[in-house]
């Protein structure tokens, strides 16, 4: 059996596969071209958010009977094309969900804090401390959107740094909600009563926009929106407009509606805005899970 691990991943995935006995060629990030011809003998595929594994792709592997992506999110692979040929997809949900929960604290505390700002005045030989008067996180309500693996990870944490939790999720878990000392609340009542505002649904139809002008009004004019999720969750002209107007007090962002996020872009010149180039998942721990648990499926499908 010989596996073709596309994208690169922790060496404990490598080494899961070949104590299995297959054979691991590592190519990173091929262009389709070379895809084609690196899987016309493989057996499966690892892949990330790259490379793509298009039709053309799995047509020209007979053998193939895996796709596994490290991480989540399967855009990148032909799904339609793969379960036609009874191709098996698999990838790690739940792998990175503390280390993003982690990062969304990280930049609420960079934004309440205004330690990025103030990182950046002291490079720039200036002492800010007046305008670094931040605010402290104790007692103060949270709303979490998206009450689901991301979503309890934050919740669990905010309930540790005793904040006051809210939830807001179409499918609500009573019993999970319970275990963070948090409770539901409708969208608009979150919006209303939280401090801190941090985004964890996955980006559909539901949740395209779904942080848009009306709802940024509604918050108020001290919360801080966290966005580690997916960009177009929210309208980012609409956010723009609440930070240079002082709808709300300051926003964390991880996700872009365009990513990279364009240089000079309106939110690159606000200073009560903080900004990772999404990096949610890249921690080691994360890294090594994903792969790990991606290559431990690998096995356990070709091995019957
Ligand atoms: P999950 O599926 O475990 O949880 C998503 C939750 O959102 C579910 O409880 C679901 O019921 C809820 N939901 C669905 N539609 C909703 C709506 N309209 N309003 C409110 N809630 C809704 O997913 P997860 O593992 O917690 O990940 C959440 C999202 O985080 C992913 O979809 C992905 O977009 C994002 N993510 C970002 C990074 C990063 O690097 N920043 C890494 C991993 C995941």
């Amino acid at each position: 059996m010989k596996v073709l691990v596309a994208a690169p991943v922790h060496e404990k995935a490598v080494e899961v596969l070949k104590n299995a006995g297959f054979e691991v060629v590592y190519r990173e990030y091929p262009d389709e071209d070379r895809l084609v011809e690196l899987v016309r003998d493989v057996d499966a595929i690892i892949v990330r958010s790259k490379p793509k594994v298009t039709r053309r792709v799995i047509k020209s592997a007979p053998r193939l009977k895996v796709i596994a992506r490290a991480g989540v999110g399967l855009d990148n692979i032909d799904l339609d094309a793969a379960k036609e040929r009874g191709i098996k997809v698999v990838n790690s949900p739940g792998a990175s969900s503390r280390s993003v929960a982690e990062l969304a604290f990280g930049l609420l505390f960079a934004v309440a804090r205004k330690i990025a700002f103030a990182d950046r005045k002291m490079r720039e030989g200036i002492w800010a401390k007046k305008q670094a008067m931040g605010v402290e996180l104790e007692g103060k309500t949270i709303g979490v959107v998206g009450f689901g693996r991301i979503g309890y990870q934050v919740a669990k944490i905010a309930n540790a740094f005793g904040m006051k939790v809210l939830l807001y999720d179409p499918y609500p878990k009573e019993e999970r909600a319970k275990e963070v000392g948090g409770s539901f609340a409708s969208l608009e009542d979150l919006l209303r009563e939280s401090d801190v505002v941090t985004l964890h649904v996955p980006l559909v139809e539901a949740t395209y926009h779904m942080i848009n002008e009306e709802r940024l009004k509604l918050m108020k004019p001290t919360a801080i929106l966290i966005n580690a999720a997916r960009g177009a969750v929210v309208d980012t002209k609409a956010l723009v407009k609440a930070l240079q107007e002082g709808w709300i007090a300051g926003a964390g962002l991880d996700v872009y509606e365009e990513e990279p996020l364009p240089k000079d872009h309106p939110l690159t010149k606000l200073d009560n805005v903080v900004l990772t180039p999404h990096i949610g998942a890249s921690t080691v721990e994360a890294q090594m899970r994903a792969g790990v648990q991606v290559a431990e499926q690998i096995v356990e499908i070709l091995k019957g």
